[in-house]
């Protein structure tokens, strides 16, 4: 079945929209891509070719007669909700540059408002990249930049005045501890210029050891490091080439300069602003994976990547990863109805 799928796959949303109206090619579409080899196995004795009982829409397993469905051990497990929703939902959100709101989902594929939130929450952390363990740069020289951004509170409303007064605060030397971003997250972001990637997670505040640690833990020893002037990046001298960037005064020096980062954060502060009403520190990450991921995978000379790879690529990952309702909600016992 796998080269028919991909033989008429859609390339557009208007034809995936029709193309994934017929749940059997949905089915067909997912075992392609959530299996190794894309072959069906059990998933409770790994026993393949199991038949394929057709009425049901489900494998049953040759060595322990164990029945089960495409969804099974994917992010799909227990949802009531049928595929032919779910596949438009993951192309929407692998793909609309400026994100997708759960008013949107629901408009779109006739589920409520709040089916679409849930919805979009667990298609969030299918997008999360697995491969985190490489670092950035290199040992001799390689460039990454690193810089911090405040998410939340009233930023976007803030008068510029006070973010220019803000921004000075920054450079001076008790930035680190004396600037109280109330209601706001921290979040650190760390792009690798060869690579064109991006990593960006809520750290808990903007201390030295705190920035020092995501970028150890990150960024190879040698690598060139752009920052900007903040005291909490004083040290990495000892380990890094570190150069750092004056916002106010001179804003690109050569090579040293962070507006990779700042083309990613104000892609991410248009998507919270605009289309997401409200986001919690707690849901933060999983916005922050549903950004890297559109910016990771965006076309490149080197790599043009277009909307049915993206959408290929994500589907690719619905195995292995849950999100239940009392995880999402803290609601423990509780039957999902998403
Ligand atoms: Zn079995």
């Amino acid at each position: 079945m796998g080269i028919v799928v991909f033989m008429d796959s859609p390339k557009t949303l208007l034809e995936a929209i029709q193309y994934f109206s017929d749940e059997q090619v949905c089915i067909n579409t997912v075992a392609e891509m959530r299996w190794a080899d894309g072959k069906p196995k059990c998933p409770d004795c790994w026993t393949k070719e199991p038949y394929y009982i057709k009425t049901q829409k489900r494998w049953k397993c040759r060595e322990c007669r164990r029945q089960f469905s495409v969804k099974v051990g994917t992010i799909f497990e227990d949802s009531p909700i049928s595929l032919t929703k779910w596949l438009p939902a993951l192309w929407l959100l692998s793909n609309c540059k400026n994100g997708i709101s759960s008013y949107e989902i629901a408009r779109d594929l006739g589920v409520t408002q709040k089916t679409g939130w849930f919805m979009l929450q667990r298609l969030r952390l299918v997008l999360k990249e697995i491969n985190m363990g490489t670092k950035f740069g290199s040992n001799d020289g390689g460039e990454v930049e690193v810089d911090e951004a405040f998410i939340g509170g009233k930023l976007k409303n803030m008068h510029r005045k006070r973010a220019n007064a803000l921004n000075k605060v920054k450079m001076g030397a008790g930035y680190a501890t004396s600037v109280k971003h109330e209601n706001k997250t921290a979040v650190v972001g760390i792009l690798d210029r060869e690579s064109r990637r991006v990593r960006a997670q809520v750290i808990p505040d903007v201390k030295r050891e705190t920035l020092q640690t995501q970028i150890l833990d990150n960024v190879k020893f040698g690598s060139s490091v752009y920052t900007d002037q903040a005291v909490a990046y004083d040290t990495l001298h000892r380990r890094y080439i570190h150069e750092t960037v004056n916002h106010v005064e001179t804003y690109v020096r050569g090579r040293v300069h962070t507006n990779g980062l700042e083309n990613f954060w104000s892609l991410l502060k248009r998507n919270l602003a605009g289309t997401y009403v409200a986001v919690e520190p707690f849901h933060l990450d999983r916005y922050l994976d549903e950004q890297m991921f559109r910016f990771n995978n965006r076309a490149t000379k080197d790599n043009p990547l277009n909307d049915s790879d993206r959408f290929m690529l994500a589907l690719s990952q619905v195995a292995n990863r849950r999100l239940t309702y009392a995880e999402l909600t803290g609601k423990v016992g509780e039957r999902a109805a998403f």
